[in-house]
């Protein structure tokens, strides 16, 4: 559920605040015709998203005063925490936070004085009981992955960590040198790090890992793990039901609206050779929204994708080792299932 359109801050991976044309800053939901809508789904997750959600706290007391919901969660840039009073928080069950790893990283492209903001409020909305805190990343050409989670966890304030590549929406980069120099090889180094701690029988909630491990031994991916447009969607402050939060500009991603109803995607992956990949059950054909829109065209899809196979192929190679840890008892199956609509995260960056 989007709050606002407006950020109060300009990261430079997104650029602030939509246009109030595009997704209007003030709500203009009418709330009784958005608690039908919201409690007709047997099991509502509502994770309020903007813009900046907190910027509008008053939008979500009301939600969260009128509506019934099995799971309340914010995606928020961390930085305006304290605009939401105590008590709403502690009925939060997940807060998805902006941190790209290391202060210098998180720095330079969110701006100065952000990593200590979020961290400092990462442990406020612990030690007032906010139940699961998720550090949510934007990988640039500047992250050294293994670095940066390996921090991220370090803190000891995140029960789960989540991250997203900065491809296909911002200017195109030579993503491929960097991630078969750095990116892969930091992502072999955490799969064995995920893999030494479950020999200690440790679950190290590294969602892009645990999500793939996860579709291994429970159900694949239909569409995006993200679920976007059949598992999920996405209500804009004007009452739009779209497939994808991104997607607020885009006639296929329109579903419906808060007034009439909508329609969840009969086919939620658009791409045919996603329906003949081999890696189609662990990846769901990656984000929709990516795949719809393909900014860097076609080859730069496919550089992605090379990618995105790889990071699979590193992952899957230790299935034969977490089977000898099922067969020993060191861990059990039901330990490693993950729903990332739970959470509102995507699984594959
Ligand atoms: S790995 Fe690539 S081709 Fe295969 S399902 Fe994912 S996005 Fe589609
Ligand atoms: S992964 Fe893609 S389709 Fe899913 S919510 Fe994100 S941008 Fe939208």
């Amino acid at each position: 559920m989007f709050t606002t359109g407006y950020c109060n801050l300009k990261c430079d991976y997104c650029g602030g605040s939509f246009e109030p044309n595009v997704v209007p800053w003030k709500p203009k939901v009418d709330i009784e015709k958005l608690k039908k809508i919201i409690e007709s789904d047997p099991h509502p997750v509502v994770i309020f998203y903007g813009g900046e959600p907190l910027a509008n706290p008053k939008f979500i007391m009301s939600v969260m005063g009128n509506v019934n919901a099995s799971r309340w969660g914010v995606q928020t840039n961390g930085t305006l925490v304290k605009l939401l009073p105590e008590n709403y928080w502690r009925r939060i069950d997940v807060a998805l936070l902006s941190i790209d790893g290391r202060r210098e990283i998180t720095d330079k492209h969110r701006g100065n004085g952000v990593y200590d903001k979020v961290v400092k409020n990462a442990k406020y909305l612990k030690d007032i009981g906010v139940k699961e805190l998720i550090a949510r990343m934007t990988v640039t050409e500047d992250s050294d992955i293994y670095e940066e989670v390996t921090h991220l966890l370090s803190l000891g304030l995140f029960d789960k960590i989540h991250w997203q590549l900065n491809v296909d929406w911002t200017e195109m980069w030579d993503v491929k040198t960097w991630a078969y120099k750095s990116y892969l090889p930091g992502i072999r180094k955490l799969t064995n790090l995920f893999l030494e701690e479950l020999s200690q029988g440790k679950i190290l909630k590294i969602i892009p890992i645990l999500g793939v491990i996860s579709a291994h031994y429970f159900q694949p991916y239909r569409g995006s793990p993200c679920g976007a447009g059949y598992k999920s969607v996405a209500i804009k402050t004007d009452g739009t039901i779209i497939a994808c939060p991104i997607a607020v500009r885009e006639e296929w991603a329109i579903l419906g609206d808060v007034a009439k109803g909508f329609r969840l995607l009969e086919d939620p992956i658009p791409d045919d050779r996603c329906k003949r990949c081999e890696f189609l059950r662990y990846c769901g054909g990656r984000c929709l929204y990516a795949s719809k829109e393909k900014f860097w065209g076609e080859e730069g899809f496919n550089i992605i994708d090379e990618i995105n196979k790889e990071y699979l192929r590193i992952v899957l190679e230790i299935i034969p080792d977490i089977e000898k840890l099922l067969t020993k008892g060191v861990i059990k199956k039901e330990d490693l299932y993950y729903d990332p609509t739970e959470d509102s995260t995507e699984v594959i960056p």
